[in-house]
């Protein structure tokens, strides 16, 4: 049996991604250091699994605590999810961005090499695409840069990782860039609770929903797009939790650096979203138009064939699958996986 080492496992696509692991049959070690998740999330995952993963409480930029895991398991592979990921924040704080997200990498990749572990699959992002217009986003679309610290980190460890491939053919390294992941577990047992306002539309749309928000904020409707809000390519994290296990197949049988997108190809815009949910939740759901966020594209979207051919990954839940999971999440857990009020 193959033993995984999951950085940020009891995070929201990490602890997808550990269900589908462990269905699968790989045994799982989490390194997370609970900073944007909570240690329920494991009680959750042995009651969907029937397992317990292995769980350490650490930082992944703590060499002492890598080394001491590496030392303790005999550890095939390597999924790197813990990291930093509010756009917004990244611009105020840069250096919170690139400790957790460059830093953090590079002692990952300095123990795995310290080790003898040469197998990795990192979280990307579309962020790196920049503000691109070059649609659909194809894996050389990399036309303009990052337009914010987050990009800007998760380009810098793409770098790096490609030029560690390049010099020691026993990399075998995916470095997969999500679109925009949304959606829960079916079980509703697990998914995923922003601390604080939400950041992200589908998140905000079920707070609303469910009574915990007056109205939704679109921001822009004058974009040109077909109802003039924004337009993205959402994605089931339960999809995207099983792109990584056909990357960690894949890297199986590959030595090298390989790079895929994960999203849908197809784009909805935000009153879509707001319609489906109130399809789903039979809640007629208020919002408001406000002006564009700055910094925010029209439309965003992938082109995900290199994924389908080279992975045979493709999507496969819709938009009515990501809204009805989202709403089984919100309405069972409306606090997360606190059992607090949150104000
Ligand atoms: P998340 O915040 O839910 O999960 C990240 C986990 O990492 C959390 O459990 C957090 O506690 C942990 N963590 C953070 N810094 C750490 C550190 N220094 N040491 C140990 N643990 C640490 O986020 P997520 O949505 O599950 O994202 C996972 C990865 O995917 C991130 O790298 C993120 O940048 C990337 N990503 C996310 C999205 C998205 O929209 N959710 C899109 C593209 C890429
Ligand atoms: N959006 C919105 N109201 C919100 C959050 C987001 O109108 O409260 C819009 C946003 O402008 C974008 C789309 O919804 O057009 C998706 O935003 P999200 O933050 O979820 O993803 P990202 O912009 O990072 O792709």
């Amino acid at each position: 049996m193959k033993t995984i080492l999951i950085t940020g496992g009891a995070g929201y696509i990490g602890s997808h991604t550990l269900v589908e692991c462990l269905q699968a049959g790989y045994q799982a070690v989490v390194l997370d250091n609970l900073s944007n998740s909570s240690s329920e999330v494991l009680n959750r995952i042995r009651c969907i699994t029937g397992v317990s993963p292995i769980f350490v409480q650490g930082d992944v930029c703590d060499a002492e605590v890598l080394t001491n895991i590496f030392s303790t398991y005999t550890i095939d592979v390597v999924i790197h999810f813990a990291g930093v990921k509010a756009v917004g924040e990244s611009v105020q704080d840069p250096i919170k961005y690139y400790k957790n997200n460059v830093a953090g990498s590079l002692v990952l990749c300095q123990i795995m090499c310290n080790m003898n572990v040469f197998k990795l699959v990192f979280s990307s992002s579309a962020t790196v695409y920049g503000d691109s217009r070059d649609m659909p986003l194809r894996e050389d679309s990399l036309n303009t840069s990052p337009i914010n610290p987050y990009g800007h980190s998760k380009l810098m460890v793409e770098q790096m990782l490609s030029d560690l491939a390049k010099s020691d053919p026993r990399w075998s390294i995916a470095v997969l860039r999500y679109f925009n992941p949304v959606g829960a577990h079916a079980s509703g047992l697990i998914g995923e609770h922003p601390k604080g306002v939400p950041n992200n539309l589908f998140p905000y749309v079920s707070q609303v929903a469910v009574g915990l928000r007056p109205f939704v904020c679109v921001f822009g409707n004058d974009y040109p797009t077909a109802d003039g809000t924004g337009v993205r390519d959402y994605i089931h994290v339960v999809d995207l939790a099983q792109g990584h296990l056909m990357a960690l197949n894949y890297l199986n049988a590959h030595n090298g650096y390989f790079l895929w997108n994960l999203g849908t190809g197809r784009g909805y815009s935000v009153l879509e979203v707001i319609k489906a949910f109130s399809t789903v939740s039979q809640v007629d759901i208020a919002y408001e138009f406000l002006p564009r966020r700055p910094g925010d594209l029209a439309e965003c979207w992938s082109a995900p064939q290199k994924a389908s051919l080279e992975l045979g990954w493709n999507a496969s839940l819709d938009l009515n699958s990501m809204v009805t999971d989202s709403w089984r999440w919100q309405t069972l857990n409306p606090h997360g996986y606190d059992v607090e009020e949150e104000g």
